[in-house]
């Protein structure tokens, strides 16, 4: 890996231009456009890549970073299933028909992928590399140093290695949930609404569909409001995974085995795609709450992008997309920031009203899957013109677009969530 440093060296590496805490995709992305745009950024990441994670459904509207960002032609040559669509199935074995996504996108952007994370994120990773960021792995930022209210640098621990710190004009927490500037300033917060916890496992053999569905995620609606993911991977493996909130899941115990094999059970057209699988992981996760959010979110020389901002459901897969398109609106306004010497949070924090109005949709829409008696066959009967708009959220087309009418549609089916 190029530009890669296993350890930081205090004497070369004593200040940057902009410090990154957390080398997944959001510090990887930002860092490519910021090392591109010739800014000296160092990435932090605590783990040694490549290393495991959980994310693993793109969203379309990912293919805009992904062209910018130049990592197409690396995915294009990837064993990546590709993904052209996402079908639901009612807890009684009814099945939608498949929801492509050219119905409302033409040409290569309407295809993504579903990703093995070590592998995805590595790639990420040695493209920021390749373009010029400096990377430290193994490197622990245990704090964001503050000066007179503007962060001003990181402190960094590492194994046989003496704690020091790094001065940064700017601080950018990409840590993802460990939500590294969210705990230190106390401005972390659950969303009680959506209180959701999720266990998986990963399968070899279950049932690939044909022809273009063979990448498809499969939505399995179960009681109590939950759903199981099925996400083709590479090599014939299946991501498997529940959510439901806590109190139905952990009911009967914290075993997380017997919980998640309970589930499978119950769920018969899952259970069906199983048959003749064999289990090749652990049951992982099992964290009781998975959303959150920051009642702050930048602040004078820093700010944050992606799980570090905010977390709020797996079930649209919109996590890596709002990664990467944070990371994106973040770069423009971190590079203008260096470029007028004006590290202020007025001028890092410009990107934010368009993100936040298009996450505001996202949640909208999440809270109304969770709402009993809300159902989007009976949305779009009553609503057919607003099909459309729903679509564009599923694909995560959110960002500069007005959905008044949408949301004014919804309100009349469904209760809006409480803002926190
Ligand atoms: C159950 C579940 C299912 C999901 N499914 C999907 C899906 O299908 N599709 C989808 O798009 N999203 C999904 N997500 C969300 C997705 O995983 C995240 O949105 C995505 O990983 C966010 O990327 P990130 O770069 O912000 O954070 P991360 O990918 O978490 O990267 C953060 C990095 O920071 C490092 N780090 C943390 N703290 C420090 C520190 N103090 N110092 C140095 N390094 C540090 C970590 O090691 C990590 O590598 C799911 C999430 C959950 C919980």
């Amino acid at each position: 890996m190029a530009n890669s440093k296993s350890n930081v060296q205090s004497q070369t590496l004593n200040t940057c231009d902009v410090a990154i805490v957390g080398g997944g995709p959001a510090g990887a992305a930002l860092a490519t456009f910021l090392a591109r745009d010739g800014h000296h950024c160092l990435i932090f990441e605590r783990s040694k890549f490549p290393r495991y994670h959980i994310g693993e459904s793109l969203i379309p509207h990912t293919h805009g970073t992904f062209k910018r960002l130049g990592l197409l032609p690396g995915l294009e040559a990837s064993n990546f299933p590709k993904k052209y669509s996402v079908r639901f199935i009612s807890p009684a074995g009814r099945t939608s028909s498949p929801f492509y996504f050219s119905e409302r996108i033409s040409g290569q952007g309407a295809q993504t992928w579903q990703v093995e994370r070590s592998e995805f994120d590595q790639m990420m990773l040695n493209h920021a590399s390749q373009n010029g960021a400096e990377i430290s792995s193994g490197a622990e930022v245990t704090q964001v140093l503050f000066k007179d209210g503007c962060a001003t640098g990181v402190r960094i621990a590492q194994s046989n290695l003496e704690p020091c710190e790094i001065q940064a004009r700017i601080v950018v927490d990409a840590s993802g949930g460990a939500t590294l500037i969210g705990r230190q300033l106390g401005l972390r917060s659950a969303i009680p609404d959506l209180k959701k916890a999720s266990l998986w496992a990963y399968y070899q053999g279950g049932v690939r569909l044909e022809g273009i569905d063979a990448g498809e995620t499969t939505i399995f609606r179960i009681a109590e409001g939950g759903w199981f993911w099925y996400i083709p991977l590479p090599d014939d493996v299946v991501s498997v995974g529940v959510v439901a909130s806590p109190e139905y899941l952990f009911a009967d115990g914290n075993d997380k085995e017997t919980i998640f094999l309970r589930q499978v059970e119950l769920c018969n057209s899952l259970a069906e795609r199983l048959a003749s699988a064999e289990r090749v992981s652990p049951i992982r996760g099992g964290q009781k709450e998975l959303a959150y959010i920051n009642r702050q979110t930048c602040g004078n020389g820093w700010l944050m992008i992606g799980d570090a901002r905010a977390f709020l459901d797996p079930i649209y897969s919109s996590g890596l997309f709002l990664a990467l398109a944070s990371a994106e609106m973040a770069a423009e306004c971190v590079h203008l920031a260096l470029e007028s010497n004006d590290v202020s949070a007025t001028v890092l924090g410009r990107f934010e009203p368009e993100l936040t109005a298009g996450v505001g949709v996202i949640w909208r829409l999440i809270h109304a899957f969770y709402d009993p008696e809300f159902s989007f066959r009976k949305f779009v009967e009553r609503f057919p013109k607003q099909r459309g708009a729903l679509i564009d959220c599923l694909i995560g087309d959110v960002l500069n677009k007005d959905f008044s009418e949408f949301i004014q549609a919804l309100a009349q089916m469904t209760p809006p969530p409480v803002l926190l």
